[in-house]
């Protein structure tokens, strides 16, 4: 065991984790290194989930996008097993319990596009999953898929809220969730080989100080995993983002969760939500929000409604309203820019970062991070210094994107814009 020795100032607090990020990758390792009795805390620069957890779909992904493009990769292998993880969690019989979540939808439905094309992907999406798609006779489609060429399946993939998600850790780890000021209430001290060997915390409001002394860190930063990566001198080029441009839709909208295939591609995924007033909205992902990436508001909320008309025949979309959000993914660097299919993480000294890549993968990050760091790590100490803790300020749960925006299109001037284009 490669023990740490620790000079202690009066006001040090011993810990033995100490995360940075409460997105879905630092919650959960923070729930599995506490149930092992570890010492951990976690810091958060904004609210829970800001960044990517709370912008995402929730979708638990099996592995569909690894068998349409016709490959069964040791990463495709693994993401079969995690919605079988979550499923547990979320009905409350394995850690962490995420039984408070509440669920958007328990399966998704797929549907295709009639291009040959996509009548090749649905045949390739029936190979080897362990949630395959079943195929839905007339009477089982829901109305709002009536219309639809060709097969409509259901794919026993969960879709979870991802504020509910975020509530659930919030609640059973409040004690160990620390809002910090990234910028100007935080300091390293780094020894001369690199290690973290304090994490000096300042609070403005409260005038409130903190030393933490960690044996580990982890930074489950997201996007900001370069900049804290930046500060402790590592190398920055060990990260990509890759940005997404998302139409949200709502309205007086039927509850859908699916995706719709065209070939090797999923042309859009769905995934719903009720807004603050009752009304159902609509999250766009899927290629519209890829290739939406380098169009204007204006001209991406005008695609994606041409789109969702081609991917869901008959659909009213009268008395919509239409808005967008751009968000960027963070993941490890793959080289060719294309997006990594695995979670992710690599050591500098007692400096772990980590990307789990997608919301689905976090039960494999921090189980393949627990197994590299337990044996580092100790005999199991509780937090001295609790009194300190208690005062510190908590970190909320963010805002979904749409929640703050303003600006919102009504579906006829989008319809308009389509037309004055084709004229
Ligand atoms: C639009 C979209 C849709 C998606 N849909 C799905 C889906 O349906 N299914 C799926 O499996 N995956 C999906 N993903 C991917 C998934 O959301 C991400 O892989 C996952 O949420 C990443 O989690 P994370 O904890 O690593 O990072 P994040 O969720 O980005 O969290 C990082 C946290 O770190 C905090 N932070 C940043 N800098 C600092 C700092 N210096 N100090 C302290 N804290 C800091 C941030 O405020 C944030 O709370 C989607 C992603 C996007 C963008």
């Amino acid at each position: 065991m490669e023990a740490r020795t620790r000079n202690l100032n009066q006001h040090d607090i011993p810990v033995q984790v100490v995360l940075f990020g409460g997105g879905i990758a630092g919650l959960w390792l923070l729930d599995e290194l506490t149930s092992r009795g570890y010492s951990a805390l976690l810091l958060e620069a904004r609210g829970l989930g800001s960044g990517q957890t709370i912008a995402s779909q929730g979708i638990i992904h099996g592995g569909l996008k690894y068998t349409l493009q016709g490959m069964l990769t040791r990463s495709a292998a693994e993401i079969r097993e995690m919605p079988g993880i979550w499923k547990a969690c979320l009905a409350g019989t394995r850690t962490p319990d995420l039984s408070p979540t509440p669920l958007r939808s328990e399966f998704c439905y797929l549907w295709r596009t009639e291009s040959l094309r996509s009548r090749l992907g649905m045949i390739g999406a029936r190979a080897g999953l362990r949630v395959a798609p079943t195929s839905l006779d007339e009477t089982e489609r829901p109305d709002v898929l009536q219309h639809c060429p060709g097969t409509v399946a259901r794919l026993d993939e969960q879709v979870l809220s991802p504020a509910g998600l975020m509530e659930s850790f919030l609640k059973q780890h409040r004690d160990r969730l620390l809002k910090i000021d990234a910028e100007k209430g935080l300091e390293f001290d780094l020894s001369a080989s690199g290690e973290i060997t304090r994490i000096r915390l300042t609070e403005e409001q409260t005038d409130s100080q903190l030393n933490l002394v960690p044996e580990q860190v982890v930074f489950t930063a997201g996007k900001g995993n370069i900049h804290l990566r930046q500060r402790c001198g590592l190398s920055t080029t060990v990260g990509q983002t890759r940005p997404l441009h998302m139409v949200v839709v709502r309205g007086n909208l039927p509850w859908l969760n699916g995706h719709c295939v065209d070939g090797a591609k999923t042309r859009v995924t769905i995934s719903s939500e009720q807004t603050s007033d009752g009304q159902t909205l609509w999250q766009l992902g899927g290629q519209i929000a890829e290739l939406g990436v380098n169009m204007s508001r204006e001209e991406v909320l005008a695609f994606a409604a041409v789109e969702l008309k081609a991917a869901i025949p008959g659909l009213d979309l009268n008395d919509t309203e239409w808005s967008s959000y751009r968000v960027d993914r963070a993941e490890p660097v793959t080289g060719d820019g294309k997006r990594p299919d695995h979670a992710f993480f690599l050591r500098d000294d007692n400096i772990w970062t980590a990307w789990p890549t997608k919301l689905a993968l976090a039960p494999q990050l921090a189980d393949h991070l627990l197994t590299a760091l337990s044996p580092l790590l100790t005999a199991n100490q509780p937090i001295d210094g609790a009194d300190l803790l208690t005062r510190w300020p908590r970190p909320p749960i963010a805002d979904y994107p749409w929640e703050t925006e303003a600006d919102w299109t009504n579906y006829s001037q989008l319809t308009t814009i389509n037309t004055r284009r084709a004229a």
